[in-house]
């Protein structure tokens, strides 16, 4: 099993629009500074699933029909707006798993084309051959579901977007004793937002979950600054994602 990091940017991506901040400057001159929307791909075998659809380049990424499945955490636009055009390709059905959300984001629901949207339940797992995906409920300005991977005695949590998670999800992922939690980080310490975790979040929710591993997405780019001077101060288990970084399960 393969996980790659996809994107690893908020909604206003990095480089921000118009920001000649010093990290938005570098990313400009230098595609290794880039983050694009929070994504990741979970490679097993020779199925391939997509974990949220922000990217516009997809339908080149993963020509048909290299996408057995897609899980989107919600619909915010940074999280599906890749899937308006994939929509009216032609071929084999997308399976597209969500959370209900009844408005969902402009037609998509009501014109799907080629995505056939398949509505889970929070803690029902879901078995594609030896995987098993259980949504968990997170907490964000939209329904949105985290995922669990498992395949194995591999167990990987994807948390993206929340601020915090609730009571109940954190003890369910405790007893799961996690190889690699994914998760939301926004900002740096000591800055609030109410839909997304900062730092301090993060790390109470790494010693709280207790994962081998956290690796940290959705990266503002002010939380990019703060890692340029400040990341030797992060503790060994919990690493700033970025665009293109790998993970092997074996
Ligand atoms: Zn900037
Ligand atoms: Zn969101
Ligand atoms: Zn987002």
């Amino acid at each position: 099993m393969r996980l790659t990091l996809l994107g690893t940017g908020d909604a206003a991506g990095m480089p921000v629009y118009g920001c000649h901040c010093e990290r938005c400057v570098m990313a400009r001159e230098n595609p290794d500074y880039r983050r694009g929307p929070t994504s990741a791909l979970l490679e097993i075998d020779d199925k391939r699933y997509l974990i949220d659809a922000g990217l516009m380049d997809i339908a080149d990424r993963f020509p048909a029909p290299t996408l057995d499945g897609i899980f989107l955490t919600h619909f915010h636009p940074d999280h599906v707006q890749g899937l308006f055009h994939l929509r009216w390709g032609r071929g084999n059905k997308i399976p597209v798993y969500c959370p209900t959300d009844n408005t969902g984001f402009a037609d998509l629901l009501k014109h799907p084309g080629v995505l056939d949207f398949q509505v889970l339940r929070k803690y029902e797992p879901l078995n594609i051959g030896e995987l098993t995906i259980t949504p968990v409920p997170l907490i964000h300005s939209k329904p949105t579901f985290g995922y669990l991977f498992e395949k194995e005695g591999h167990q990987i949590a994807y948390l993206v977007d929340t601020k915090d998670i609730p009571p109940r999800v954190e003890e369910f992922l405790r007893e799961k004793q996690l190889e690699t939690v994914i998760i939301d980080t926004c900002s740096p310490p000591g800055v609030e937002n109410r839909n997304h975790n900062n730092l301090d979040d993060t790390l109470s929710l790494h010693q709280r979950i207790g994962a081998k591993k956290t690796i940290m997405t959705h990266i503002q780019h002010d939380f990019d600054l703060w890692l340029t001077d400040n990341c030797d101060s992060l503790p060994e288990t919990v690493i700033p994602g970025y665009d293109g970084y790998i993970a092997y399960y074996r």
